[in-house]
């Protein structure tokens, strides 16, 4: 689990932010690798949210990464169906048209 190097829990000055800040990561540890900058970049788009910059200290995720999960998130994580793990996985053939006999 990422330890955050945010200068609030490096400075031990409020109890409550490192709180957060321990769930998020402990959350993230659970997560896969899309899941996690997913994650993160929709937290990057809440109003108010920190920067990049410092979700990155949080997280341990850089910067390139939350960039990344936010165009996926975009466009809909259309490339990335939730099922294609499955799918390659050797599951039904693709459908194909029907011919009428
Ligand atoms: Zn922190």
């Amino acid at each position: 689990m990422h330890q955050c190097e945010c200068d609030v829990c490096q400075a031990d000055s409020d109890p409550v932010v490192e709180h957060y800040h321990r769930q998020m990561n402990l959350l993230l540890s659970r997560l896969n690798e899309p899941q996690r900058r997913w994650y993160v970049a929709v937290m990057s788009q809440a109003p108010g949210s920190a920067s990049d910059h410092r979700l990155s200290l949080i997280t341990g995720l850089d910067e390139k990464t939350i960039w990344r999960g936010r165009q996926e998130l975009a466009a809909n994580l259309a490339d990335l169906a939730p099922d294609r793990q499955r799918r390659e996985g050797g599951g039904r053939p693709p459908s194909e048209k029907k011919i009428r006999r």
